[in-house]
């Protein structure tokens, strides 16, 4: 399974649908924009193991901004949202107040519409991403992706129910594993962010986020076909009622 990868954005998307469809046994295809979304939805539609969230990257908010009011009127056909979030890295940053209002809206839609599944990003910004959801409990079941922040900001975004994908990329650092081992198993789920994320300069491939389970093994002391029943046992538990 792959709970954010960009599967529209692989050159050949559309030769990779019916082999992702096949290999995985569930797949979220996050977009960058709401017409992006409008397009796979309709592209990508007819599979039950794969969904296409409805998202507004942070990074080209500024680009996007005019489809601000598209995003919000389809919270409402849409069980999954994503990708959506802050980015506060430098290149990004003079964007930031657009970025959390457009953010600040589409977690308070979700809460208007009884809640949805929510993929955020937040590299540089995990703090400013926690007050928003904070302020909006009743948005739904947030999915931090390649959780990136401080301990502390693991432990706030613990408390405020948050889950966590996380895939090969992020796993490949020393920080990236310290963090994994402070997260509850239970709100944990693969990624791999491709075609963004790579290994060896290749763009990882949505069947690659399993790549994860040893890792996953040995953090959690458990053997890989517990960590694989672990794995569904909480997705099953993220798509109920979804
Ligand atoms: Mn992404």
């Amino acid at each position: 399974m792959d709970l954010h990868c960009h599967l529209d954005l692989y050159p050949d998307a559309l030769k990779l649908l019916p082999e992702v469809v096949k290999r995985n046994q569930f797949t979220l295809v996050v977009t960058t924009s709401p017409r992006a979304w409008v397009a796979t939805s309709r592209v990508f539609a007819g599979y039950e193991n794969v969904k296409v969230a409805l998202g507004l990257h942070p990074e080209i908010a500024e680009r996007k901004a005019n489809e601000r009011d598209l995003l919000l009127s389809n919270v409402a056909q849409a069980p999954f949202i994503g990708e959506v979030g802050l980015d506060g890295s430098p290149r990004c940053r003079p964007s930031l107040p657009l970025q959390r209002a457009i953010l600040e809206a589409v977690i308070a839609e979700c809460g208007r519409q009884g809640g949805r599944i929510i993929s955020l990003h937040s590299r540089g910004a995990t703090t400013e991403v926690l007050d928003v959801l904070e302020k909006y409990p009743s948005a739904g079941k947030p999915i931090l992706h390649w959780f990136s922040g401080t301990s502390r900001e693991l432990q706030r975004a613990i408390e405020l129910g948050c889950w966590f994908s996380v895939g090969p990329a992020m796993l490949s650092g020393a920080k990236g594993r310290e963090l994994l081992s402070k997260m509850p198993t239970d709100r944990v789920l693969p990624e791999t962010d491709g075609p963004f994320a790579t290994v060896n300069k290749a763009p990882l491939m949505p069947w690659q986020a399993k790549d994860i389970v040893g890792l996953l093994a040995e953090t959690w002391r458990e053997s890989e076909d517990g960590i694989h029943a672990k794995l569904a046992s909480n997705l099953k538990r993220l798509l109920s009622d979804a």
